[in-house]
């Protein structure tokens, strides 16, 4: 029931006889900016034919009538189940429709549907999600005349009296080809425009303007490769996948397989069967991976390879998207928002990297295309790939549930070793500097000889804008919290060291709460200064950085890949950014610069990012004839993230990670939602933040559902842009438990003037 009807069976009894109204039809409309809707109007006699699910409409709003333009998400009429509560004298009448054509389809309007129930947002944000821009207003497309000869006419031209050009003009015109525009057809004739223009106005020619597409973009294609014989774990896992492709029935397949163990190949093998079907892929990788790598190497192996990336136009956008409507395309890679591509009849989702932290967006719709895929896939019953050497946590637990079914490729491909990990323990190395380089002694040797071997090194170092952290560094301990093993945080501002999830505080830490040493650290190393650092230690080897920072121009980082794969560029030092999927055969080091970067971060996934990154960046070695070594520093050697890391053990490492997330109702044993407000003015967003929590445990009462909440607290980012923020994190065990309790809060909410709050489902950022 809308909002709209709500309110009008509150204020009257029910005035209507339903036997009258056979004939009604209401149209249910829904904006993608306040009031959201989703609202009722009539729908005129003359506009019937046109108003359609997914198309848009112009609507009278509010009091004043203010045109407003949303998108019809249902049509109702006598047998429709909502049409007991439409009163249809009680609406008014959409005042015009906009699209000729429905924007998206019934699959992509039920995913819409699903994605604003789950995630909370309105339904006409989430649409304006699904349909890109581009598709929306038109973009790439111009208006055409076209010309065509009089029915009439074209029945005898015997019967009309005509020059010999202007019969000539009319016979071209009723061959194969229908569809001329002027200048086309002066230039195929080889005439002016003049003998046009006259049979035009004598009637003989009708014209008409039609919106026609531009050609914007070519889908080039590559010299063809021929397929790689799989060995014997990779054609299994084919297996597996072929049989519930053959089905055409839904299953998520988990591909667990170590950095270089050819998973990708597999997923190449099964596209090529969907496609021999008919049907249509979806392969979804992160952002930085959608590489001029990975875009070669599919499109050597299909025809119609449709690249979604970033950096594309509106226009281009646009074009790819009616292209792939029109199923024109048999294979779409993209990132997060390619799993909305309107493929006509989808056979196969792949998402590659699926711990990947980028398939979550975050902003609103705060979907994580993993969830999205999981729910397409399963209405349009096709099978799901989700592929990582590291998968999350959740995905693990998930495919020990049962829900998805295990696929192992646990050696590299043409028995390649797993690169050689060692750790340096900084603890050592510090030995009670006061200043020490970020490049021990061992890792600068080890460097030194890779490079005189000519060989190329990867430096990593993740750290990102925030990351204060109260670290002893002679014993390597950090401070936690007591309640919720999340560490904490140094607040230079007050002197206090605070807890961002519960507000558990206690005055400056100066001594160690283990060793008693009194130099304690509250912050570490950016890549920036690692970079000068790097330049001091090897003045003569060219270096480059890549980071969010360096790496801003469209294709920069395209170009910095192919700089360091001809060796221009000896040593990559990066964030995580330079961890993900590159295969590069002349790395022959890799180090981690500061392994605890990550691992310390007030959020709960630390130690989980941790393990992925460390495993992941190691991957990049070891991928050519001359081997590879991987040297971690970190100060912390013994953690069970670091150590599972050295040994290529996904397994221990999951299997130590997850009692401890059951304990706290952590993801995958819970969910969590969490909620920030913002404003420029403090108190009222601590006075909002305070009110919200209220309504929430009022609803919670109510509903008489079990949730916790933690919070609310001022949040570890807490000024951005300008805003004070603060935040608070509700978790449940039971399924929906925090939709539902959120949603009934939020009749309750007062919205104050000047803050605004976002509710995050299933969040990946904690700060
Ligand atoms: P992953 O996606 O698991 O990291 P890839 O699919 O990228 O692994 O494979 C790594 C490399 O091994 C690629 O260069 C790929 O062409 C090659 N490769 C994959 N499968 C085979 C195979 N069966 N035989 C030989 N080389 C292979
Ligand atoms: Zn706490």
């Amino acid at each position: 029931m809308t909002d709209q009807q709500n309110s009008l069976f509150e204020t009257e009894p029910q005035p209507w006889n339903l036997d009258d109204l056979d004939d009604f039809l209401a149209a249910r409309i829904a904006f993608a900016d306040p009031p959201f809707g989703p609202y009722d109007y009539s729908i005129p006699a003359d506009l019937e034919a046109h108003v359609k699910k997914g198309v848009r409409v112009t609507v009278p709003l509010g009091r004043g009538n203010r045109n407003m333009t949303g998108y019809c998400i249902d049509v109702i009429g006598p047998g429709h189940e909502a049409a007991k509560t439409v009163n249809p004298k009680r609406l008014k009448p959409i005042s015009r429709v906009v699209d000729a054509t429905p924007l998206l389809n019934e699959s992509l309007l039920k995913l819409a549907h699903q994605i604003s129930e789950y995630y909370l947002s309105p339904l006409g944000t989430v649409i304006e999600t699904v349909v890109p821009v581009g598709a929306r207003d038109n973009s790439g497309t111009r208006e055409m005349l076209f010309l065509s000869v009089e029915p009439e006419v074209a029945k005898d031209l015997d019967a009309v009296k005509l020059t010999k050009l202007q019969r000539r003009i009319l016979e071209t015109m009723l061959g194969p080809n229908q569809d001329w525009t002027p200048g086309e057809l002066a230039e195929t004739v080889g005439c002016t425009q003049g003998p046009i223009s006259l049979l035009r106005r004598k009637g003989h020619i009708l014209s008409a303007t039609r919106r026609v597409q531009q050609k914007t973009h070519e889908i080039p294609s590559e010299k063809r490769m021929s397929d790689l014989q799989l060995n014997a774990e990779q054609q299994t896992a084919l297996d597996a996948i072929s049989k519930s492709v053959d089905a055409e029935e839904h299953r998520t397949f988990l591909v667990r397989g170590v950095t270089g163990s050819g998973k990708t190949e597999v997923y190449i093998r099964a596209i090529q069967q969907v496609v021999e079907y008919g049907r249509q892929a979806i392969v979804l990788v992160p952002e930085i991976s959608l590489t001029p790598q990975t875009r070669r190497r599919f499109r050597a192996r299909f025809d119609r390879v449709a690249v979604l990336h970033s950096h594309l136009t509106s226009a281009q956008r646009a074009w790819h998207w009616k292209q792939i409507a029109q199923g024109n395309v048999q294979v779409v890679i993209g990132a997060r928002s390619a799993v909305f591509a309107p493929t006509p009849r989808l056979g196969l989702i792949v998402l590659d990297e699926e711990h990947d932290g980028s398939f979550k967006q975050d902003n609103t719709p705060r979907y994580h295309a993993r969830e999205v895929a999981q729910w397409r896939a399963g209405s349009e019953k096709v099978p799901l790939l989700l592929g990582s050497a590291t998968p999350s946590l959740e995905s693990w637990h998930r495919a020990h549930n049962g829900q998805y079914d295990l696929l192992s490729l646990k050696k590299r491909v043409l028995d390649l070793p797993l690169p050689d990990v060692a750790t340096i323990d900084l603890r050592d190395d510090f030995g009670g500097k006061k200043r020490f380089s970020p490049i021990s002694q061992k890792l600068r040797s080890e460097m030194n000889a890779a490079l005189a071997d000519g060989g190329q090194v990867i430096l990593l170092l993740n750290r990102r804008g925030f990351s204060t952290r109260i670290q002893c560094p002679a014993c390597g301990k950090v401070e936690y919290c007591p309640d919720c093993s999340i560490p904490l945080t140094h607040h230079a501002a007050g002197n206090k060291a605070v807890c961002h999830y519960c507000n558990y505080e206690v005055p400056e830490i100066r001594k160690c709460s283990d060793c008693g040493n009194t130099a304690v650290r509250f912050s570490g190393l950016g890549t920036q200064r690692l970079e000068v650092e790097v330049a001091k230690l090897f003045p003569q080897v060219p270096i480059m950085r890549m980071d969010t920072d360096t790496m801003r121009k469209p294709g920069s980082h395209e170009k910095a890949l192919s700089q360091f794969r001809e060796g221009e560029t000896k040593i990559l030092l990066g964030t995580q950014m330079i961890a993900k999927g590159l295969d590069f055969p002349n790395v022959t080091l890799v180090g981690v610069v500061n392994a605890d970067t990550s691992l310390h971060l007030p959020d709960f996934r630390s130690a989980e990012r941790t393990f992925g990154l460390v495993t992941q960046v190691a991957g990049r070695t070891g991928r050519g004839e001359r081997g590879g070594r991987v040297l971690v520093q970190t100060f912390s050697p013994d953690n069970p993230a670091i150590v599972c890391a050295t040994r290529h053990d996904y397994v221990a490492f999951a299997e130590g990670e997850l009692p401890g997330r059951a304990e706290f109702h952590y993801p995958p044993f819970g969910q969590q939602a969490r909620i920030v407000v913002r404003s420029v003015v403090q108190a009222k967003a601590e006075q909002m933040a305070d009110h919200i929590a209220e309504c929430l445990l009022a609803a919670t009462d109510e509903l008489g559902l079990q949730l916790s909440l933690l919070g609310p607290s001022v949040a570890p980012l807490e000024k951005l842009r300008g805003n004070y923020r603060y935040h608070m994190l509700l978790g449940a065990v039971e399924d929906r438990a925090i939709q539902q309790v959120v949603t009934r809060a939020r009749k309750s909410i007062k919205e104050i003037d000047d803050v605004q709050w976002i509710v995050d489902v299933d969040p990946y950022n904690m700060i």
